[in-house]
């Protein structure tokens, strides 16, 4: 080694270096020397001695000391009154001991210097507020003294690595040796996963039943998979999210490296919140978690045998390097669903090259089909397979290989399964394979036998389909430039300073903000707003003369969210004849509705026929959302909207856009002149950058924004600005 590698030490990036101190903090949970199993009981149906018995009978290669004060042998091994008592030094301690004795327990074991905790035990805050401050003692404690702790009310840690062959959980299932890390937040559904990766054959590197999350985190885990060399894909099954920015930090990076399949249920976790505002009612839990996982390159599944698929694919399967799929088949029905599935979800099935068409009809029937998807017909042998699979998988015109099999009575499954292992070999290394045995027989093993290992088999076409375009769709993100926010210049933040002092000082709770308090906020930012004055009923005709015509006027009333709902608009006044008609109305409408009448906005009307929303809603325990949607009052009817985490880059304001079925208005839809996209990125990133800057901002509404045509910009002529101190 030359004397210069030293000095070249690489420059970690505060968050590189995050990741690397998780992974470290969480090895002596995963290979442990030493293990302690506190509440060990002499009763094998209790919970303690099906954790002892696990770590027995598969294998445990490190030390293991049961802990019981009342006995002396357990399972054949020596047993500890308590964690001190034991004299060698413990890496983890395993604790099922009821709940009122945990925090004891846990501080004999930092006194006797274990390093890392599994609490089994329930009964904390999943159940009781008491039991939700035991937690956080228990939580506070382990930090001050540097321990890691997975849990409390968890099932457990599981390491399949021949090293360690660790099963620290109370189920009786053992998966087989895999590369794929999992985490389970329901630990009744962990038992039922390892039960699923056995019977399917899915390998797993570590599993983890993280419980109540009260120190190691889905985030945690994230670093410890990335770093892991066992572990080649990570799947989440999650019920909740503790800190979804974090995870919007460390996910997209770990993201970049293997890919992360999450399926996570859609319990609502906000309870209720104020939906005044457009954005915040068309913004909801879900969303949120939908816009988190597309931007970090989380693949989301919708089931839980979704989330199977696509991991049986990803840890088998290269990633395919485009979407043309090539199918052989024997049977024509499940190839044109598949066929189908894909194209829906946005694969091509293309025509194979001639060259390849030709070769396949020298050896097979006439009826057969030759284009893509390949039938072979009932009668194909495993040769058939085989020179099919060869030839197929070969053609440049494919990224990737779906082989479709339904056991006909001329051929037995077993040799069409080896013929495709073998087969598989001889297609490029970087085309995923993928099979679909539609027999109820299920898979033979040997499919698994060939040299390209682990093929992945599906029960239906659809599933395939499914799984593929998930990976398709994750090599996309992960080679997609990510684009750059909007950082404002020195001015404008320190104008932003300014005015983000003045108001927290003038606001004391969450209120929304005045025209003119919006305006200037917007002014400073650099969103065009429309010319607009705020006026008394007195001065309005006055002030209407100074504006000039058109105008629109506007009520002004603490009482009204939406004005156009109570009459408070009109549109195209152009005389100061018709401005006293207007106001007259107004009036009129205000009084019967009982409402305050606190003045008048008059503005300048703006012609445009496209209409845009941009807003944030601001999540307490998501951050920042933002929405956007075009198309005017229909906004929230068809709620054809896109959102998008903070920061928004130019890229993300453009594919927030591109989301949107009506993006079309702003091309030009049947002969209307089309609008000035790149301004309305513009003021998505903008409003993005402000909620950033400003982050006591909890709602924006800019609805609608006037959209000229290419190279005019866009007009702000209503909004909203909430403020929540
Ligand atoms: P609301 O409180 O009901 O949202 P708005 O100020 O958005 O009230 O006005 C309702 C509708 O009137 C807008 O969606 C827009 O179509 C139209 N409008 C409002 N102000 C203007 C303006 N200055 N120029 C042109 N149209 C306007
Ligand atoms: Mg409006």
């Amino acid at each position: 080694m030359s004397a210069y590698n030293n000095s070249i030490i690489p420059a970690f990036s505060e968050l590189e270096k995050e990741i690397c101190l998780s992974a470290e903090s969480l090895k002596p949970l995963f290979s442990p020397q030493s293990i302690a199993v506190i509440g060990a009981s002499r009763d094998l149906h209790s919970i303690g001695a099906a954790l002892l018995g696990n770590l027995l009978r598969f294998g445990f290669r490190g030390k293991i000391y049961p802990v019981n004060p009342s006995s002396t042998e357990l399972q054949g091994l020596r047993s500890f009154p308590q964690v001190d008592a034991i004299g060698q030094s413990v890496d983890l301690a395993v604790i099922a001991v009821p709940s009122p004795l945990v925090e004891q327990v846990v501080r004999d074991c930092a006194a006797a210097n274990v390093k890392a905790l599994v609490i089994i035990s329930s009964g904390f805050a999943e159940t009781s507020e008491e039991g939700k401050k035991r937690q956080l003692h228990i939580t506070e404690f382990i930090r001050k003294n540097g321990m890691r702790m997975v849990g409390p009310n968890c099932l457990g840690v599981l390491n399949t690595d021949s090293h360690v062959s660790l099963n620290a959980t109370f189920a009786p299932i053992f998966p087989p040796r895999g590369n794929i890390g999992f985490l389970s937040q329901s630990g009744a559904l962990g038992i039922a996963i390892l039960d699923y990766t056995k019977a399917h054959n899915i390998g797993i590197s570590t599993f983890v039943s993280v419980g109540n999350k009260a120190d190691v985190s889905s985030n945690d885990l994230l670093a410890y998979w990335a770093k892991d060399e066992h572990t080649k894909v990570i799947a989440l099954y999650l019920e909740s999210f503790g800190k979804p920015r974090k995870f919007a930090r460390i996910a997209p990076i770990v993201a970049r490296q293997k890919p992360i399949v999450a399926v996570k249920s859609g319990r609502s976790a906000a309870g209720s919140r104020a939906a005044s505002s457009h954005s915040a009612a068309l913004a909801n839990l879900d969303v949120a978690v939908d816009a988190l996982f597309e931007q970090t390159g989380v693949i989301r599944t919708n089931t839980l045998e979704e989330l199977f698929d696509v991991v049986a694919l990803l840890s088998t399967q290269p990633l395919p390097q485009g979407p043309r799929v090539g199918i052989i088949t024997n049977a024509g029905g499940p190839a044109i669903l598949l066929a189908d599935a894909l194209e829906a979800k946005g694969l091509v099935v293309p025509e194979l090259g001639s060259k390849t068409i030709e070769a396949l009809r020298s050896f097979l029937p006439s009826q057969a089909s030759f284009k893509n998807p390949v039938d072979m017909i009932a009668s194909a042998s495993p040769q058939d397979f085989q020179k099919t699979i060869h030839l197929v998988g070969a053609d440049e015109t494919i990224d990737a290989l779906v082989i479709i099999y339904i056991p006909p009575l001329v051929t037995e499954s077993e040799q069409i399964a080896e013929a495709i292992a073998i087969s598989a070999g001889m297609i490029p290394v970087t085309k995923p394979i993928l099979t679909v045995f539609l027999s109820s027989k299920g898979v033979p093993p040997v499919l698994n036998g060939g040299p390209r290992g682990n093929l992945p088999a599906f029960s239906f076409p659809e599933n395939a389909a499914q799984a593929l375009a998930a990976a398709e769709r994750y090599t996309r993100w992960k080679t997609k430039p990510r684009g750059q926010p909007l950082v404002f210049s020195d001015t404008v933040q320190s104008d932003l300073q300014k005015i983000r002092e003045e108001l927290l000082q003038a606001k004391t709770s969450p209120t929304w903000l005045t025209p003119n308090e919006v305006s200037s906020l917007l002014r400073i930012i650099e969103i065009q707003t429309v010319t607009s004055i705020e006026t008394p009923l007195a001065q309005v005709e006055h002030k209407a003369e100074q504006l000039g015509y058109p105008l629109v006027l506007k009520v002004i009333s603490p009482d009204v969210v939406h004005k156009s709902d109570v009459g408070g608009v009109v549109l195209g006044l152009q005389s100061k004849k018709e401005i006293r008609r207007a106001v007259t109305e107004i009036t009129t409408r205000m009084t019967a509705r009982k409402l305050r009448l606190a003045g008048f906005l008059l503005q300048q009307e703006i012609h445009s026929h496209i209409e845009a929303f941009v807003g944030i809603s601001n999540d307490p325990v998501f951050g920042p959302l933002v929405v956007c949607g075009l198309g005017g009052v229909q906004v929230e009817l068809l709620r054809d909207v896109s959102f998008s985490l903070t920061p928004v880059t130019d890229i993300g304001a453009g594919e927030m856009i591109d989301k949107l079925c009506s993006k079309k208005l702003l091309e030009g839809f049947r002969g209307a002149p089309p609008g000035d996209r790149e301004a309305l990125c513009s003021i998505i990133m903008r409003v993005s950058s402000l909620v950033e800057f400003i982050p006591e901002i909890s709602e924006i509404d800019l609805n609608p924004i006037k959209i000229l045509p290419p190279g005019q910009g866009a007009i702000v002529v209503d909004s909203r600005i909430r403020i929540s101190p």
